[in-house]
């Protein structure tokens, strides 16, 4: 048993989705494969939409409209029958009823995250049932397991956390039941709680499931296929002297993905570092190519430095109304808030009288956060901020990462540099 992992890059048309097809083909090599896809190009941005405008009762019309035309436009594109002909779009309208009945129960949802969980998945239920029916239609025998019964999660929304014993139970329960099928597919990303609601996992979770599906199911290899070929040591759509790294460790990849590495969510190495499973990362375009391999024995690890850049930071510094010490105490309060906001630090500083986080601008708990901070703490903060982290820190490297950059903080160890900054240029 293989496990692939496609992300949206990968099926964000009707050519690529063609492609897929193309890499189960060549690159099964006889044995079964077990392959988690992601939504479709930039589908979970768009469902994103729709929750916000159906959280501030705006009107979704338009984004609906148009995400219907993106789905609808491949299906049509990948079978070239009439509709009538074309299974794919009967099982796409079912969804984009379900869809639609969703968003307008949406005044029932107890809270944002729990609307989101309940629309985003329709993502990777479009995307998955566009590649079956394709692949159906093509002769291929398939079969499409759908990730709500057997990604078992806790009820924390838009970060569940997965039940792995639950989840291997269900999963293994349907994997007997067709010993015979090569292909299975289902959605990264999405699961249901053990009530029965949808969750997911966090943005980019699909290779945390892929990873888990690894290691329930003792595969050889995890193969996560990307638009670039392998893992770099900074993004190669920003930096064009990016270089490719051969092989990396599961220690060092970790670091990378805590440090918020795009290239692996950071949930993923654990389940197959355990069960000793090594991850590819490979591209879908040029899928002969040997890409880039994670696993547990790597001989020299790479000691070239890593770039990771994170904008859209909010820097937010919270001091004690009444001018007195920042204690162990209040630490432990303002924490007690954090975490209940679901908001997760890149990086914190604290002086004598003020202590200061760095975190994504999610708009949602942001505002929460500062909300109920301001009712104990006097509270100040900096938007439209880049996080940029640098693994393998040289001090060579400061300049010309920080031209044209106001430094707001910054923070180093012995083998990372991290910088909170302004754009002075934009
Ligand atoms: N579709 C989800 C996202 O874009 C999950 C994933 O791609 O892994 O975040
Ligand atoms: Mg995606």
């Amino acid at each position: 048993m293989k496990v692939f992992k496609f992300g949206g890059a990968s099926v964000k048309d009707a050519a690529s989705v063609r492609n897929v097809a193309h890499i189960l083909e060549i690159q099964r090599g006889g044995e079964q494969l077990f392959v988690v896809v992601s939504a479709m190009g930039k589908t979970t941005n768009a469902l994103e939409q729709i929750v916000h405008a159906c959280y501030e009762k705006q009107n979704y019309a338009d984004h609906f409209s148009a995400l219907k035309t993106y789905q609808m436009t491949i299906a049509q594109e990948l079978i070239l029958a009439s509709v009538a002909e074309n299974p794919i779009i009967p099982a796409m309208e079912t969804l984009f009823c379900k869809l639609e009945q969703t968003i307008q129960q949406s005044a029932s949802y107890s809270d944002f995250d729990a609307l989101y969980d309940a629309i985003v998945p329709f993502g990777e239920l479009f995307s998955t049932r566009i590649i079956f029916e394709y692949l159906k239609y093509n002769g291929k025998n398939c079969r499409l397991i759908n990730a709500f019964d057997w990604v078992k999660t806790d009820n924390y929304f838009r970060s569940a956390k997965v039940d792995i014993e639950r989840s291997a139970e269900q999963l293994q329960h349907i994997m007997v039941q067709h010993p015979d099928v090569p292909v299975f597919i289902t959605q990264g990303f999405i699961g249901s709680s053990a009530e029965g609601n949808p969750t997911t996992l966090g943005r980019e979770g699909s290779d945390y499931t892929a990873a888990l599906a690894a290691s329930i199911l003792q595969a050889e290899s995890v193969t996560v296929w990307k638009d670039v070929a392998g893992l770099f040591n900074a993004d190669p759509k920003k930096m064009p002297d990016a270089q490719k790294i051969a092989k990396l460790s599961y220690k060092e990849a970790v670091e990378l993905a805590y440090y918020g590495a795009k290239i692996i969510h950071p949930k993923t190495i654990k389940p197959i570092e355990n069960s000793n499973i090594p991850l590819y990362i490979k591209s879908f375009l040029t899928p002969e190519d040997e890409g880039t391999s994670i696993c547990r024995d790597v001989e020299t690890e790479t000691q070239l430095p890593f770039f990771i850049f994170h904008d859209n930071q909010i820097l937010i510094s919270i001091s004690v109304k009444d001018l007195s010490f920042i204690t162990e105490e209040s630490l432990h309060h303002i924490f007690g808030i954090i975490n209940r906001c679901r908001v997760h630090v890149h990086l914190m500083q604290n002086s004598a009288i003020s202590f200061s986080i760095c975190v994504d601008n999610d708009p949602v708990r942001c505002r929460q956060l500062i909300r109920l901070l301001s009712e104990h703490y006097t509270i100040r903060y900096n938007e439209n901020l880049e996080l940029i982290t640098v693994r393998h820190y040289q001090h060579s490297d400061r300049n010309a990462l920080l031209t044209d950059k106001e430094i707001l903080l910054e923070q180093r160890s012995r083998t990372t540099a991290q910088f909170v900054v302004r754009n002075l240029k934009n």
